[in-house]
């Protein structure tokens, strides 16, 4: 039985992957999502079978149907990446509850809303208020659905309160160095991306969530200086760090968490 599901997470996952490289490609370039999709190349309009995830890809080998132009592999990437993510979010998650399916959507929303941010933060060093919008109405439905299933009401302690606290928190550092520096240090983005990583991950696992950042961005830093020969005035797309500790804190904080105390000797 888990592996149909499993399975359909994988699908799931590949078509909402699709559907993030139509977001990663166009909104940054001020472009509208809808309206169909062309070969940047030779601009012919692409048909359903152009744009199955993996499938187009493999069997046309990477090529454009008319003009035999290369398709960049990142398109395959994304879909595998956003594939793997959501079949992972069903095998660590594993519902079996409404409530509990309320954490696995909140999970999938996450890495969705996470992967495009990555990608555009990535390359173009910004992160967009629409991603960050749809994130974060996402996630206060969510938090408040699951108030209602679990407290069946609202409740002062509950998931819709928490995650208003965790975004106060998880922006407020943000806030601070960019003021101190005026923006020198960090861009306003991440500023507003800490009120997303909030309301998705919750009081107080949202500092689960930019530890495990920071550790990944030292290291990642560490070897650019050392492996690279960059500078350590070198940019790094800081919500890139962020988004990957935030997919590591969603699947195992709580996880981590018991380890992490159990080795500080709690
Ligand atoms: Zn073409």
């Amino acid at each position: 039985m888990n592996i149909i599901f499993l399975s359909a997470s994988f699908i799931f996952g590949s078509l909402i992957g699709s559907f993030l490289n139509v977001v990663i490609l166009r909104l940054p370039r001020e472009q509208k999502i809808t309206g169909r999709s062309m070969c940047p190349r030779c601009g012919h309009g692409l048909s359903a079978w152009d744009m199955l995830p993996f499938f187009s890809y493999l069997l046309l080998g990477g090529r454009c149907r008319y003009c035999r132009g290369k398709i960049s592999p990142r398109y395959f990437a994304i879909e595998l990446i956003t594939a793997l993510l959501f079949a992972v979010g069903w095998q660590v998650l594993m519902p079996v509850s409404a409530a509990a399916w309320l954490l696995l959507f909140k999970f999938w929303v996450a890495a969705a809303v996470l992967v495009a941010v990555f990608v555009i933060d990535w390359e173009h060093f910004i992160i967009l208020d629409s991603v960050l919008i749809t994130g974060s109405v996402f996630a206060l439905f969510i938090n408040l659905l699951r108030d209602i299933l679990q407290h069946s009401g609202f409740a002062w302690h509950g998931y819709f309160v928490s995650g208003l606290v965790a975004a106060a928190a998880g922006s407020l550092p943000f806030f601070l160095l960019w003021l101190i520096s005026h923006g020198e240090w960090i861009g306003f983005g991440d500023v507003k991306l800490g009120l997303l990583l909030g309301l998705l991950l919750g009081w107080p696992q949202i500092y689960a969530g930019y530890f495990i950042a920071f550790i990944l961005g030292g290291f990642i830093s560490l070897g650019l200086v050392i492996f690279a020969h960059k500078g350590l005035k070198t940019r790094l797309p800081f919500g890139t760090f962020l988004s990957v500790g935030t997919i590591i804190a969603l699947l195992f904080g709580p996880r981590l968490l018991a380890w992490y105390l159990a080795f500080l000797g709690f």
